[in-house]
Parts: structure tokens; sequence; C-alpha cells
């Protein structure tokens, strides 16, 4: 169960069917939340105890699973056993030490290349930040202070780093406000990417920040730090290029800076193409008067079949986004003048009166743009709203109708892609957060 208004069912095969960068983003909002920052929140269905996303790995193929947090009940059947912490792992990684000696080694020569540029003012190497918007300290590796530029921080992941603590650490410097690269090195040692590191580099819109020969004489070259950056494109990396810390953006909730935006784009795109064949269909057609068959044609491109007046409501729901995103009255819906009065003689009507509820929940969670946004309800629709409710039976979110609005308005209905498009800072301006 994912965590919301009305909550979604996600199931482990609507999970495994994600994109391995979807699932990746949900682990990670998962993690955030756990570790004290924003994200969602999943339940095990059985047992209400709250689950996160692990990474299995199955025949070459890695799969995302639920796994209980820690203290769930030992009569849910899907109880796993205790897990281990991620402290009595990592003291068997390295033989009881928490850091490795190569480690210690390459935050050295970042702190020695960091200290090249012009605005150098400091650095500090594994010691105690003192936090303002966080309750415990961190260490990190490497602590920049530059003029100008501000701090910023540098995490060398070599081997396994936890999802926690990734998390954790992520969280921390995005509560603080300062920048915080992540950098790997040998990753042409890899056979395959390990999970832990595709972690970090999606967290940098998959950007991967290398430190190797290159981008170590690219520093001296410049005098200023310089990272070989890869591209993560599915289980490979791609399109080296040495990148200055200045090249970089950093964003602005999650302080983990990228180069080049691989990530969101296509996440906010997958929503966008969904729904153009329906704007277009919309701009022209002839509402009441539209041929069954034209109708028929574009309710065939939703996965759900869903009945045809439906349609009604689905240009409803397009006139209510396109009037809060552009700011100008429009109505596809009806020969109304404008969403209020479309509003109102539906819903005073019966035709779109079993979807009173369903228009209420999208009216709740939509908001206007601008001070000067015409309003999208008045006093009337809402009563109108609240009389269908009451003597029309409506239909609920196991319905064709709302599955199919999911698809369509996921902003609104679809808890995980609305964390999608939160997580990446992308969500419209007309959605409530
Ligand atoms: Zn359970």
């Amino acid at each position: 169960m994912v965590e919301g208004d009305r909550g979604n069912l996600l199931r482990v095969e609507d999970l495994q069917a994600m994109s391995p960068y979807e699932w990746g983003i949900l682990r990670d909002s998962i993690s955030n939340r756990h570790t004290g920052g924003e994200g969602i929140s999943m339940l095990c269905m059985k047992c209400k105890h709250p689950v996160y996303i692990r990474a299995y790995n199955s025949f070459g193929m890695t799969l995302p699973g639920f796994v209980h947090f820690d203290g769930s009940p030992t009569w849910c059947q899907w109880y796993q056993g205790k897990n281990r912490t991620p402290d009595s792992l990592k003291a068997q990684q390295y033989n009881g030490q928490q850091e490795s000696p190569e480690h210690e080694m390459l935050c050295d020569k970042i702190g020695e290349l960091a200290a090249l540029d012009k605005r150098y003012i400091r650095h500090a190497i594994n010691k105690y930040h003192k936090p303002k918007h966080n309750e415990n300290a961190r260490k990190p590796d490497v602590y920049v202070e530059w003029e100008e530029y501000g701090p910023f921080v540098i995490e060398l992941q070599l081997s396994s780093t936890f999802q926690t603590e990734i998390s954790g650490r992520c969280t921390y410097y995005s509560k603080e406000r300062i920048p915080l690269i992540w950098v790997l090195h040998n990753i042409h040692e890899y056979v395959s990417i390990p999970q832990s590191v595709k972690d970090v580099v999606r967290r940098h819109r998959n950007n991967a920040f290398v430190i190797d020969r290159d981008s170590i004489r690219g520093s001296y070259d410049k005098n200023t730090l310089v990272f070989k950056r890869y591209l993560l494109s599915g289980d490979s990396f791609d399109s080296p290029e040495l990148v200055t810390i200045d090249s970089l953006t950093v964003p602005e909730k999650q302080t983990l800076p990228y180069h080049e935006d691989h990530l969101a784009p296509a996440l906010r795109a997958k929503i966008d193409d969904r729904r153009l064949p329906f704007f277009t269909f919309f701009k022209q057609w002839k509402k009441k008067s539209t041929h069954p068959k034209d109708i028929k044609r574009i309710l065939d491109t939703l996965k759900e079949q869903v009945p045809e007046d439906f349609i009604f409501m689905i240009a409803a729901t397009f006139s209510i986004v396109a009037t809060l995103s552009t700011g100008i009255d429009k109505n596809y819906a009806s020969n109304d003048p404008n969403v209020r009065a479309m509003l109102n003689s539906y819903f005073n009507g019966n035709r779109l009166a079993r979807y009173a509820d369903m228009m209420e929940f999208i009216l709740g969670r939509v908001k206007p743009t601008s001070s000067t946004c015409p309003d999208i309800t008045t006093h009337a629709v809402n009563r109108n709203i609240a009389l269908r409710k009451d003597d029309t039976e409506q239909v609920g979110i196991e319905s064709k109708e709302w599955k199919a609005m999911e698809w369509l308005l996921p902003e609104v209905f679809d808890e995980c892609e609305r964390e999608l498009l939160r997580f990446t800072e992308q969500l419209p301006c007309w959605v409530q957060e």
C-alpha cells in the first residue's frame, strides 16, 4: 500500500514492470523518508508494517522486491526474519575497520586538488561537520569551502555503501543546502555495475562522477576540481567527458548536482505523451454531437475499457488542467463559457453523476497557479457535487474509470508517479504537493 489520501495498491508485479530508474527513485524516496527526509511511505498489505524496496539479483537481472523494515510482526505471512544491520555488514567488509586505506588516499588527493582553485579557503577530511538544520552531525569524506561558491562535500563511493547510508547523507546535506557529490573510482573493474553504485549515480540524474588519472591531470591543467563524468544508460557507462564543478547544476531541493539531466525529462515526457492524443482530440471534437465511433477510437488508447460517457469526464478534467496551467478559461467538455459553468451543468444533471466523488478528489488536489487564474469551482458546483455523491452510487478506486484516470492524470491519482515527479522537482505548479 502506498500511503496517500486514498493510497494506491502497488503489487510487486507492477513494481517489477517499472524501469530500473523508476523503482530506483521510489526506493530512494522510501529511504529518504526513513532517514528523516521527505519521501514516500509504503506499508505491507498484511501487517501494515512499513516496507522498503530491495534489489535482488536473479539470473543476471536485478529485480526489485518489498522487504519489511525492522520490527515487523513475526505472524505476517511475508515475514522474512531479522534484517542485518548496515554496521554489522560494514564491519565484515573491511575486517572490522570502517574504511579502507585506498579510501583515505583518495580523500587526501581530492583535498589537494580542491586546494588548486584560486577560490580555495579550506578543506577538511573525515571531520565532523557542525549542522545548522540537522540534529546529529555527520563526518563528510571531504568538506571544501571556496569563496563565492560556498561549501560543498565529496563522498567517495568505493565498495558498497548501504542504501540507508547513501540516503542519510543525501538528506543531511540537502537540509544543510550543501552540494554533495558522490565520486566513484575504478569503475572499469565492474563486471556489472553494483546496485549501490547505480543508486548514487541515479541520485545525480544518472551522471557518474569519477576520479581517475585523466581527471587528476585535468584538475592540475585547469587549477580546479575536475571529474570524469559518465552517463549511466541501462547497465553501462557512456559518454565520458571531463567536467569542472562549476559546470554542474545543483537542483533546488536535493542538492545533488548533475552535468546533464539524463533522468528527469523522460519521466515528465512519458506523462505528457499519454495526454497529447486526448488534448489533440478535444481541440477539434464536436462534444455531444461527436460520432460514437470517434469517441470509441480515442478511448481505445486507454488500457482500461471505460464507458463511452466517461469521455466527458476526461474532457472536464482536461479543461481543469488546461485552465489552471494556462491561466485562461478552457472548456473542452461542453458549450458553456467556462469550466465553472460546465461543471455546474454536468453535476446538476445525471451524465457525470457517478463521478462526483472522483471530481471532488481532483478538485481537492489541484490549485490555482496565480492570483489571476480563473476560479474552477463555485459554491453551486460544490453543492451539486455533494448532492450527486448523496443520491448516486459512485465509482470507487478499484473501478476501470479510476484506473484510467491514474494513468491519464497521475499527478493527481497515482502516488508513485506523483512521487517520481516530486523527487525530480517536476510536479506541475497546478498540483498540490
Ligand atoms: Zn507484513
